[in-house]
């Protein structure tokens, strides 16, 4: 999705030259040329990044600033016009992400945006949680309370699959489809030796632990400790 720049700046040149860069760097760009109704813009839309002129017409920037931290943690990057207020600002502290002085060059300006967007990225978390595991797969590691349980590639596979769908029922030949890309090799008896190898490696760390249960007849799944 389209990250959402909203540039507040009332000098139309420097705004024109903004959205433009915006735009070919693949941002979606908004623009306010006022302070009034700036905050109640921030409300309403997904704004993800703000581009905040320090002197303005309605309301100024650092009012503005104060405002947003208010409702926010929307990133800000302040533009001020004056290279020695950037220390001072600094020193205050209004809660801004960075600054920029003018004048400026486009492109250092949309380096800026970057660098600030990437900051505020959520890391993606691959953890996989559930009644005291933590499977996290392109790492191949489970642990079982912090201690590590020492699995093949395919057990940690074949308990992925039921921890990730906990109660479903699967049949050995589900599993077996599921889990290796050549089933031509192993037949779905090799399905019950990795499950007794992975509650026996699940018992040296928890001996009352007995997650993988057996349905007769049908085959497997993860049952919560609840
Ligand atoms: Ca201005």
């Amino acid at each position: 999705m389209k990250k959402h720049v909203l540039i507040v700046e009332d000098e139309q040149h420097i705004s024109e030259v903004l959205m433009a860069y915006c735009e070919k760097e693949g941002y979606q760009a908004a623009l306010k040329q006022d302070g009034r109704g700036v905050v109640t813009y921030v409300k309403d839309n997904q704004v993800d990044i703000i581009l905040l002129d320090l002197m303005l017409p309605g309301i100024d920037g650092l009012t503005l600033c104060k405002q947003i931290r208010e409702f926010s943690n929307v990133p800000i990057i302040m533009v001020t016009a004056k290279g020695e207020e950037v220390d001072r600002l600094k020193g205050l502290d209004f809660g801004s992400d960075d600054y920029i002085c003018k004048p400026f060059s486009p492109r250092e300006v949309m380096a800026r945006i970057k660098a600030v967007l990437r900051r505020f990225q959520p890391e993606v978390d691959s953890v996989i949680r559930q009644s005291g595991f933590e499977l996290e797969s392109d790492k191949y590691k489970v642990t079982l309370k912090g201690q590590v349980i020492d699995l093949t590639p395919i057990e940690l596979k074949i308990l992925e699959l039921l921890i990730t769908h906990v109660e479903r029922v699967y049949s050995r030949n589900e599993i077996l489809n599921l889990v290796y890309s050549d089933v031509s090799e192993v037949s779905d008896r090799n399905i019950d030796t990795h499950i007794k190898n992975i509650r026996k490696k699940i018992h040296l760390i928890d001996k009352e632990a007995n997650p993988i249960g057996s349905i007769y007849g049908v085959g497997y799944q993860f049952k919560t400790s609840l």
